[in-house]
Order: structure tokens, then sequence, then C-alpha cells
């Protein structure tokens, strides 16, 4: 097939590239900065952590940058996945809006985690390393990190969330299946989970918490890496097959959207979804809106701050130019676990600054509104993370209806719910619970915060 300068989709349509959008932002982010020095960090800060080609692509302005054909081949267990109309969906909504998703439910994970899962598994494993530590939430990253872990024949030690790891057992035997040692965070493993549990012994656990015992793990053992499943640059460029996909078989359906939605935890599925659609936004002068749907419960993008903030509790990691509730703010535990985190990737939060892209914040109960009525029409049970698109695109559907303009949605869903049944359960008998944030929970970690907030 010929190469064209846009992307390439090889005859079975998987990208051959991935779209790296810091080659198009119209404003860079600000530097990483180092947590002891607050200079500006260099690649060989990061080598403990990570392999180097992954320092590469993390800071890499090239566009487009070539997934390695071993990549591509675990890739073709499950992907292209497939895009559908939703056609069910609208006439329950009774709305002149077209709605299509992107299902990355198919993955052997059950979710998008695996495209990055892979590349990153495949780096370590190109450059010797043995061993990865990493966190999970709801227990997807967990699950797609133990998969690819598995194919490449490296050990896989898992700091899960403990209110999940209670929650979501199956999340924790399937990682098992996969070879994964899973413990629940915090741990008393780690010096950071030991602080965490002298202040608190029933602490239920935060990503935060998770990613500072991984993180440490790594940082404290010479033959163990760390791996994280969203935030970070090369994270997000990874889940770009998404979005390059999905305008292809838009192009196949001989349509194009208005609107781009995805649900936000640290913003991988959303960028993956929306970054291919940007990149035409700054090239070709599409003007797509892409929107971020945020809980409630955890509003870092509508109504966090921009400041420099460290990407876990403790403060291990460098201090990234993001969206913050601040490190230490402890989202309550609603059941889409992979969306209680107090942050977001330095990109996305650029490109919001910029506005680039919007952002919506959505309660649990309607989303799990949504959810039901999409699997009641579509069949597709989401995960409790993709309810959170759904009810994002059911309001740009009824906004549409009741402006009488027919607009062409597009959503992300992120992944399936089938080991999310307890929560679907807590919906149906009226146990789900509203979380309003107060004031004084909003601002009370960021007050803490020692860094200003960028103008
Ligand atoms: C992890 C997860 C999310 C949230 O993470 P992002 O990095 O923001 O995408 C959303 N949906 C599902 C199904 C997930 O597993």
């Amino acid at each position: 097939m010929e190469k064209t300068k846009k992307y390439i989709l090889s005859e079975n349509q998987i990208p051959e590239q991935w779209y790296n959008i810091q080659a198009d932002m119209p404003n860079a982010m600000l530097p990483p900065l180092h947590p002891g020095t607050k200079q500006p960090i260099g690649p060989a800060d990061l080598a403990p952590l990570f392999p180097m080609e992954l320092i590469k692509q993390e800071v890499s302005k090239e566009r487009w940058i070539d997934i390695p054909e071993e990549v591509r081949d675990v890739y073709k267990l499950w992907r292209p996945s497939p895009l559908f109309r939703a056609t069910n969906f609208e006439k329950l909504l009774d709305t002149p809006a077209k709605i299509y998703y992107k299902y990355e439910g198919v993955s052997p994970a059950g979710s998008h985690k695996p495209n990055t899962a892979v590349p990153q598994a495949y780096y370590n494993k190109m450059e010797g390393v043995k061993k990865i530590a990493t966190e999970t939430g709801a227990g997807q990253w967990g699950s797609a990190l133990s998969f690819a872990c598995n194919h490449f024949g490296i050990d896989l030690e898992v700091y899960m969330v403990k209110v999940s790891y209670e929650q979501k057992p199956y999340r924790k035997f399937m990682m098992n299946t996969w070879g994964a040692n899973v413990y629940s965070s915090p741990t008393n493993r780690t010096e950071s989970g030991r602080k965490v549990l002298a202040d608190d012994p029933n602490s239920p656990g935060s990503l935060g918490i998770a990613i500072s015992e991984a993180v440490e793990r790594a940082a404290t053992s010479t033959d163990t890496k760390y791996s994280l499943g969203s935030v970070l640059n090369h994270v997000l460029m990874h889940q770009t097959v998404i979005g390059l996909e999905s305008i292809k078989q838009m192009e196949l359906a001989g349509d194009f959207p208005d609107i781009v939605i995805g649900c936000f935890g640290g913003g991988s599925n959303f960028a993956g979804i929306s970054f291919p659609f940007l990149g035409l936004n700054f090239r070709e002068g599409k003007k797509v809106r892409c929107i971020a749907a945020e809980p409630s419960s955890c509003p870092k993008l509508t109504k966090g701050e921009f400041r420099y903030d460290f990407g876990d509790t403790v403060g291990l990691t460098p201090l990234i130019p993001m969206y913050t509730l601040g490190h230490t703010f402890m989202p309550a535990p609603i059941h889409a676990g992979g969306l209680r985190y107090h942050g977001a990737g330095a990109i996305v939060s650029q490109l919001l600054k910029d506005k680039l892209i919007e952002a919506q914040s959505f309660h649990q109960i309607e989303c799990f509104d949504a959810g039901v009525k999409f699997a009641r029409s579509e069949g597709i049970i989401p995960a409790p993370e993709s309810n959170h698109a759904i009810a994002c695109a059911v309001k740009e559907a009824l906004k549409a209806k009741a402006e009488g303009t027919p607009k062409t949605i597009l959503f992300n869903l992120s992944g399936h719910g089938n080991f999310d049944m307890s929560a679907y359960d807590a919906y149906f008998s009226g146990k789900l619970v509203e979380h309003h944030l107060t004031e004084q929970e909003l601002h009370a970690d960021l007050e803490m915060l020692e860094t200003p907030v960028i103008a």
C-alpha cells in the first residue's frame, strides 16, 4: 500500500504509525520539573523509571512515529476495533443527531489500555528489563499490562487501589491468570504505603498513593522499571490508534463528526480518540469540538486549577504543569475507579488552557442512567468510566434536538463493564450515592500546594 503523508493504514486497517500531537500544538507545554531542584528534568532523570525509547517518545516533536511490527502483531489480536452507528440509541433518545461509537472493549483486557500496555512492555523487553511495577485503579490498567507483560515475558508487580481490590476481585484474578502479582494498596511493602497507613490505617487508597508505591519500587530496585497507564505524553500517543482508525472508519461511513467525546481519568482514551481529529483541526482547519467527560466528584478539568503538581500523592514524580485538584485530593469512592485521579496529563491540560478542547462533568447516577439506556438499546454493557462519555453524548444529542441542529457525535466506548456488575447492582438497588463536593473539599488540597497558579 502506498504511503501517504497523512497517516498509513495497512491492508487490515491497523495504523502503521502513532500520531504525536506535540508536532502540531499551537503552544508547547511548560517543561516538567524535578521534584527536588525544581529545574526542568532531562532524559537522565527519567532513565531509572522508563526505557530510553519511551523517554524519547515523551519529548519527541515528530508528527508520526512508527509502530514496531512486533507491537502491530499483538494489536492484530483485536484491532482494528469496531466503530458502530448507535441507531437504536438514537431512536430511544428521539434525537436528530447521529451517534457513532468506537468500541475499545474488544481487547483481551476489555478496554483501550492494552493499546499502550503492549508497546510499553515491548520497549522494556527490547532494553533488557526483567520486571515492571505499576499501579491500577479499577484494575483495567493492571490487567492490560499483565496481558502485555505475559506476552513479552516480563514479571509484573501491581499495586491495586484498596477500594477496587475489594470491590472488584475478578480483575485481580484476571491479572493472576496472566501471571502478575497483585497487592492491595496502600501496602506495607513500601515507605510510601507505610506512611499513608500510619496516618490512616483504613485508607481506601487512591491512584495517587498506588503510583507512589510503584514508582518507589522502581526507583529503589535496579532490575525494576515503572509503567504508567495514562497521563504521560507517550501513553496518550500510543492511544491515537483509536482516533486514526476512527477517521478512516467514519470515512467509510461517509460521515465526519462535529463532536468527539471521551471520558476522562488521566486523559489517555480521550486523547486517543480526539488527538487525530484535533490534528485535522490544526492542520486542515476542521472544527471538531472535542469534549472530555469527567466525574463531578473528581472535577479537575472543570473545577481544578492549572499549576505545577505531582502525579502521585506522596510527591515522588516530576512536577507536571496540569489541571489539578491537588495531589493529596482523595476522590469519593465512586464506581468509575479509573476516573478517580486528581490531575490530568500535560498535553490535555495545555489544550484545555488554550481552549482547544472542552470539558464537562457528570454525576454518577446520570452516568448509569445513560449507560443502562445504552445497554438496553445497543446491547453492550459499558464500563462505569465509559458511562461518562455516554452521558455527555446524551446531553449533546438532546441539545441538538432542542436546537433543531442535526449533529454528528462520535464517542469512545473505552471498555465493557462485564467485571463491574456490582456497580450496576448498586445502581439498580438504589444504593449509588451522588457525591456533591463542598467548596471546602474542592479547595483544601489546592491550598496546600506550594506552586502558584499559572496565568
Ligand atoms: C482507565 C480507564 C479510563 C480512564 O483513563 P484515561 O487514561 O483517562 O482513559 C476510562 N475508561 C476505561 C474503561 C478505563 O479502563
